[in-house]
């Protein structure tokens, strides 16, 4: 099983977040997972939108646009409660793999726990 395949929900909930605000096509999915660092190709991206809409949470139309015609995906009601639980399950997911460096408060909010003053930028990282 390669990274993908470890991450391949994600992307689905990603994709569902994205059509949940306007329909989306493969090419500006494959720009918008890649901006988020995810590189797939449209070999990869196609079969995810396919199946996604045989579990009946996209439906998709096709558009012509300048001449070409392309693929719009707008998600379902399924999709929307599908993404309603998947968000319940990320936000817990989230708590826990970051429970060492958030502190949750009563009222929910979220502070960070910072371990000294200094602010690194990433680049150039020494060990302490
Ligand atoms: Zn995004």
């Amino acid at each position: 099983m390669g990274e993908r395949d470890l991450l391949s929900g994600l992307i689905r909930l990603h994709i569902l977040h994205h059509a949940a605000h306007e329909p989306v096509f493969g090419l500006g999915l494959i720009e918008e997972l890649g901006r988020h660092g995810y590189r797939l190709s449209p070999g990869t991206l196609y079969p995810i939108l396919h199946g996604l809409e045989k579990g009946g949470f996209l439906h998709s139309r096709k558009e012509w646009v300048a001449g070409r015609q392309r693929r719009l995906y707008e998600i379902t009601d399924t999709g929307r409660a599908a993404l309603a639980q998947g968000k319940v399950k990320v936000w817990e997911l989230f708590r826990e793999l970051f429970e060492d460096e958030l502190r949750f408060t009563t009222q929910g909010r979220v502070e960070s726990q910072r371990k000294g003053s200094t602010q690194s930028d990433g680049a150039g990282d020494a060990p302490p």
